[in-house]
């Protein structure tokens, strides 16, 4: 398999150190809710606009790298915590998706333990 080093795509574990738990499972469930759209990768960054499941409002959020290389997100959301807001990892998400990446094996594993049993099928 080719690796393109892809800086937007992650596994896991990275997942993990990028967001916390809570904002992973929130922005899970955006990303199968299909909240995100117009996504964009440019140099700049990634960028979409993602509803947020709350207020109903379409945020814009964005991605990028800062010039330590962490990866940090812009939201409309002002989240306040550590790391990535649930938009920003939705977005995530949606673009590991849209690469057709094992992230979504990952996908998998979180889904799991989600409580709200009505995961859509893929087939
Ligand atoms: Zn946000």
């Amino acid at each position: 398999m080719t690796n393109t080093t892809d800086p937007f795509l992650f596994d896991t574990e990275q997942l993990q150190t990028l967001a916390d738990d809570r904002e992973l499972r929130a922005g899970l469930a955006d990303y199968r809710s299909q909240c995100v759209t117009e996504m964009q990768l440019d140099e700049q960054g990634l960028f979409a606009g993602v509803e947020d499941s709350s207020s109903g409002e379409v945020l814009s959020t964005q991605l990028h790298y800062d010039v330590d290389g962490n990866l940090f997100v812009t939201c409309g959301c002002e989240y306040a915590g550590e790391g990535l807001c649930r938009h920003g990892v939705a977005l995530l998400y949606t673009y590991a998706a849209d690469q057709g990446d094992e992230l979504l094996g990952a996908v998998m594993m979180l889904s799991k333990s989600e409580c709200n049993g009505d995961a859509p099928r893929l087939r």
